[in-house]
Order: C-alpha cells, then structure tokens, then sequence
C-alpha cells in the first residue's frame, strides 16, 4: 500500500475536522503531501469522516492521475495539487467549511490585520472570488488570491489552509476561523482597531519559533 502513514494521517485529521468544528457531514477535504515518492493522499469525496479507512483514501500525483485507490478523490483534487505543484514549502492542504470563515466568505470579506493571530496565515486572509466547487478555476483563484499566505477564505464557499504538515495546516485553520468569529464580531460592534505592519512583522518572527519542535 503506498503512502500508509498519511493515509491513516487523512483519516485522523478527517475526524479532528468534525471535532474541532471546522466543517458539517462529510464537507471540507484534507491532503498529504509526500515528497520523496512525489506522491499525495487525499480524502475520498463524500464520505462520511468516521467510516472512512486509510483503504478510501486515495493517492494521486501533483499532475491530478490517480495512482491508487478505489474510491472517489475530493471533488476539490485540483485546489490540493496545485499548491503541490506550485508552491514546495506545502506538504499539507486542509479544506474547512467553518462557519464564521464561511460567513465571511459570504459576504466576500477578506480579513484583514485586526488580530495577531492573523499571522498564523501571514499579513491577511484573502478572499478569492467565487468559482464553481471542483472546478480548476477555483484552484486558480485560490493559488493566484492566497498569495505568499498560508490561508485564503473561498468567496461563497469555505476556508483553505496548508503548511509544511498536517498538523500545522489543521492548526492554521483552526486559528483563522478564531480570527474569523472575532472579526465578524468586531463588525456588529462598530469595527475592529487594525494593527500596523510593523506589529504583524514582529508575530511574524515570532511564529517561526513558537511552537515546540
Ligand atoms: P468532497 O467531499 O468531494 O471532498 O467535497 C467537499 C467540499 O467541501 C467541496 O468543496
Ligand atoms: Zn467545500
């Protein structure tokens, strides 16, 4: 079976999507990049997260051929290998459906720099325009809007995180759909005080050692 540590990786992080309230039913799609066989596990699309087995995930290259598997890629295989393909930092892409990111996807709000957390994706979260779901014009948009962040908002839609690992990709998401809630509060409460790029600059160097290695 190739990729067996990701694909049981696709079906972990699969389940922590519902628990950390991050999508609804079987919406939102994760992948895992593996560079040395240049190859990615994906989710199955439409499937329910705690039924799915490392057997439904599927394996595909960065150019979209499926390599291995039964099931049905994400619908969404195009906006995960894009990133692969483009940009070589990424090992990781999560898809959410989170409901405030999702609410300001909906109104076509990109975030801008309200919350150090903010930081967590780089200087903002984008919004892309809304693209048709599983169409290759929605990978573009979202490639071509995320920038040099690590997150963009889904016009319409949804939230798209990735990093150099799972763990990290769930956590940006996470972290931005916090943001995402503040800033929509803020909103209803006559607006939030942005910081200053020089505030951001420092969360940025900050974040590159934040976490425990
Ligand atoms: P899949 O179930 O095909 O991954 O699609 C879910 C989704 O969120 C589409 O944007
Ligand atoms: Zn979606």
């Amino acid at each position: 079976m190739l990729l067996k540590e990701e694909r049981e990786q696709v079906v972990e992080y699969g389940k922590q999507l519902l628990e950390r309230n991050l999508s609804v039913g079987t919406f939102g799609n994760i992948s895992i990049y593996n560079e040395k066989e240049n190859l990615f596990a994906i989710s199955p699309s439409g499937m329910d997260y705690y039924k799915t087995t490392p057997e439904d995930v599927v394996i595909c290259t960065p150019e979209g051929e499926k390599v291995e598997g039964t099931a049905k890629p994400s619908s969404e295989l195009d906006m995960h290998r894009i990133f692969y393909q483009k940009r070589p930092e990424i090992k990781a892409v999560v898809h959410t459906h989170s409901r405030y990111a999702v609410t300001l996807a909906t109104m076509g709000k990109s975030i801008p720099p309200m919350h150090y957390l903010i930081a967590y994706s780089g200087r903002e979260v984008p919004c892309t325009p809304y693209k048709t779901i599983g169409s290759y014009e929605l990978a573009e948009a979202a490639y071509e809007t995320m920038g040099d962040n690590y997150a963009c908002l889904l016009g319409n839609h949804g939230l798209l995180a990735c990093a150099g690992n799972i763990s990290y990709a769930m956590d940006i998401a996470e972290q931005i759909e916090f943001v995402a809630n503040i800033y929509y509060n803020t909103l209803l409460a006559g607006g939030p005080k942005m910081l200053k790029d020089e505030d951001i600059d420092v969360v940025l160097e900050a974040f590159k050692t934040y976490r425990q290695r």
